[in-house]
């Protein structure tokens, strides 16, 4: 995707459809889309524009205000971003610049786009809510975590539309090692492992998870399961894994869904 993708859509349709808007916060890419709420599909093309370098917080928000304003979005919207963020303020900083820890990132992002209300949420969650509802996920209504697997692993936990924020799977510890330090797709990059080798932590990864939760599937997320067909046969966990089937929207969809009910909002 360019700068050249985006076409102009109108926010509000009038047609009684349910738009919303969701902005995926990566570490290559900062990616837009305006969102039918109704069926997850992305209303137009998506626009992209690339991470700063570093990312820091106020260069992270000047390029998320960019590409909402490239849509003439001023409604409310979500924002993912790659660690724990509780009620709009960030916590850990894993994978990113450290300078996020502490930082209120909805009031960082607000403040570039004129006080438009701002719902910031975990990756993973914000692809766990889309996977859920429209995606791998939508046949089940039992408990379902999301893993993705990329530079870490990122978790959701949902069980009939609702989110349990923050879960943080990608950290838990497994056979004396951090999950994701066991079992990311960069780890296999990085080892030039077989897809037999490094299922044999990713299987450790998920019977850690069964053991503690019990969920009902998992789906496996992330680049890496565009290549499911390869590796999810070979793994020896106890609970069905189905790939992710919305993709690369899947950010951009749930940010919009957890913008439209503020999943973020903490209890008074
Ligand atoms: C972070 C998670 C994040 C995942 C994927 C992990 O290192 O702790 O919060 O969801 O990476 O970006």
């Amino acid at each position: 995707m360019t700068a050249t993708d985006s076409s102009a859509v109108a926010p509000s349709a009038g047609s009684g459809q349910r738009r919303g808007f969701g902005i995926d916060v990566g570490g290559s890419g900062v990616k837009g889309g305006i969102v039918d709420l109704d069926t997850g599909q992305l209303i137009g093309d998506r626009f992209k524009l690339p991470t700063p370098q570093p990312a820091t917080p106020d260069a992270v928000a000047k390029t998320v205000a960019a590409v909402t304003r490239e849509f003439g979005w001023t409604e409310k919207l979500g924002v993912t971003y790659p660690g724990v963020v509780t009620n709009g303020i960030v916590r850990t900083a894993a994978n990113v610049d450290k300078a996020w820890i502490g930082v209120n990132a909805r009031d960082a992002i607000s403040a570039e786009l004129d006080g438009q209300q701002i719902t910031v949420l975990n990756d993973a969650d914000a692809a766990g809510l889309a996977e859920e509802k429209f995606g791998a996920g939508r046949d089940n209504t039992g408990v379902i975590v999301l893993l993705t697997f990329g530079t870490g692993i990122g978790s959701a936990v949902i069980h009939n539309g609702v989110l349990l924020p923050n879960t943080e799977f990608g950290h838990l510890e497994v056979g004396g090692k951090e999950a994701e330090h066991r079992a990311a797709s960069s780890v296999k990059e990085r080892k030039d492992w077989s897809y037999e080798r490094w299922t044999v932590e990713v299987t450790s990864v998920l019977v850690a998870i069964e053991n503690a939760i019990w969920p009902d599937l998992f789906i496996a997320g992330g680049g890496i399961s565009r290549k499911a067909h390869k590796w999810i046969p070979l793994l020896k966990n106890r609970v069905p894994v189905v790939a992710a089937a919305l993709q690369n929207t899947a950010g951009i969809v749930g940010a919009a869904m957890a913008a439209d009910v503020d999943v973020t909002a903490t209890a008074k």
